[in-house]
C-alpha cells in the first residue's frame, strides 16, 4: 500500500490516519469495495470519518493511476480496485459481488497489444458480467435483480 500514500503525498494531501486506512483497506481488500464500504467498515474506527474524505482520496489515487474502477457492479456504484496486475475482474450482476479471475493468457494477450501498439501498458481493465454460480443456483437467469 505504500505506493497509494506516495500518491496521494505526490498529490499534496496530508498523510492523515483515516487517509493510510482507506489506503489499507484498498490495498487488503479482495472484494472491490465501493466508497460506502469503504465508508463504513472504517467508521467504527474514525467515527469523525466522512464520506466526502472518502470520495476525495479515491478520486485523487484514480486520478493518479493507481487504483482503477470497475464501474458499476449493476448496483449504481462504482467498484475499485488497487490490483492493476491484468486479470479478469467477474461482475455478478444480481448481487453486485465482484471477484478476480486469474487467466494466464490475459498477460499474453497485453505484451501482445503492447508490442503491437507501441503502447508501454500501465493497466487493464477487463470486465466479465454474468451472473455467479450462487445466485444461478437461485433461480432461473431470466429473473432480474
Ligand atoms: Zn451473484
Amino acid at each position: 500500500m505504500n505506493h497509494l500514500l506516495q500518491g496521494l503525498k505526490r498529490a499534496g494531501l496530508r498523510l492523515t490516519p483515516q487517509r493510510v486506512a482507506i489506503c489499507k483497506v484498498l490495498a487488503e481488500s479482495k472484494d472491490h469495495p465501493t466508497a460506502m464500504m469503504i465508508y463504513h467498515q472504517l467508521l467504527p474506527q474514525f467515527p469523525t470519518l466522512s464520506l466526502a474524505t472518502v470520495y476525495k482520496t479515491l478520486n485523487v489515487l484514480k486520478s493518479m493511476g493507481l487504483v482503477h474502477t470497475l464501474g458499476d457492479a449493476g448496483d449504481g456504484a462504482e467498484h475499485f480496485d488497487a490490483d492493476l496486475t491484468p486479470h479478469i475482474n467477474l461482475v455478478c450482476t444480481r448481487c453486485h459481488r465482484v471477484v478476480d479471475f486469474d487467466e494466464e493468457r490475459i498477460h499474453e494477450i497485453q505484451q501482445a497489444v503492447a508490442q503491437r501498439s507501441g503502447y508501454e501498458i500501465l493497466g487493464a481493465r477487463i470486465v466479465y458480467y454474468g451472473l455467479c454460480p450462487e445466485c444461478r443456483a437461485n433461480g432461473s437467469s431470466k429473473e432480474s435483480a
